[in-house]
C-alpha cells in the first residue's frame, strides 16, 4: 500500500528513530558523493526512506575529513580544528570564547597561542638556542 507519508511515521534509516519533520529529510535529496559514503556504512540505505539531520551531519563531516586525509595524506592540527567545529558548528557558536576567537585573524590567533603556549619570548629564545646547539652538534660529528 503506497500513498501520502504520515507525518508520524517519518522515521531515519540510520538511526532507526522517528524524527520531527524539521529534523529530518527524503534520503532522495542526500547528495552524490554523500548518498555513496551513507551506503558503504549502511547498505540497507535507501532514497525512498528518511535521513535525520544529525546524521546526515555526521556523514557530511566525515566526508570532509576523507577528502582532506585523501588530498594530505595526513591531518594538521588545524584541519582537525576546521572539521571539529563543522561537527560541533552549534555548540562552538554558542560558545562566547569561540565567538570571540571566530572574529580574530589567522596572524592575531596564532599569537596568542604562542603566547599562552613558550610564554613568549623567553621561550623562543630557548627554543632558538637549542637548535643552535643541535646544529652544531650535528656539524662537529659529520666531521669527525
Ligand atoms: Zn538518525
Amino acid at each position: 500500500m503506497t500513498g501520502k507519508v504520515d507525518p508520524s511515521k517519518l522515521v531515519c534509516q540510520i538511526c532507526k528513530k522517528q524524527k520531527s519533520a524539521d529534523n529530518i529529510i527524503p534520503a532522495g535529496l542526500v547528495r552524490g558523493p554523500i548518498a555513496e559514503k551513507i551506503k558503504e556504512a549502511f547498505p540497507d540505505w535507501s532514497s525512498d526512506g528518511y535521513i535525520c539531520t544529525a546524521d546526515l551531519n555526521r556523514f557530511r563531516s566525515e566526508y570532509v575529513e576523507d577528502m582532506i586525509k585523501q588530498d594530505k595524506g595526513e591531518f594538521t592540527a588545524i584541519e582537525e580544528q576546521v572539521v571539529k567545529s563543522l561537527r560541533e558548528h552549534e555548540l562552538l557558536t554558542r560558545n562566547p570564547n569561540i565567538e570571540y576567537e571566530q572574529q580574530l585573524t589567522f596572524g592575531e590567533r596564532t599569537a596568542d597561542r604562542l603566547a599562552d603556549f613558550g610564554g613568549s619570548w623567553k621561550f623562543l629564545g630557548i627554543f632558538a638556542g637549542i637548535i643552535i646547539l643541535m646544529e652544531e652538534l650535528s656539524e662537529k660529528r659529520s666531521r669527525s
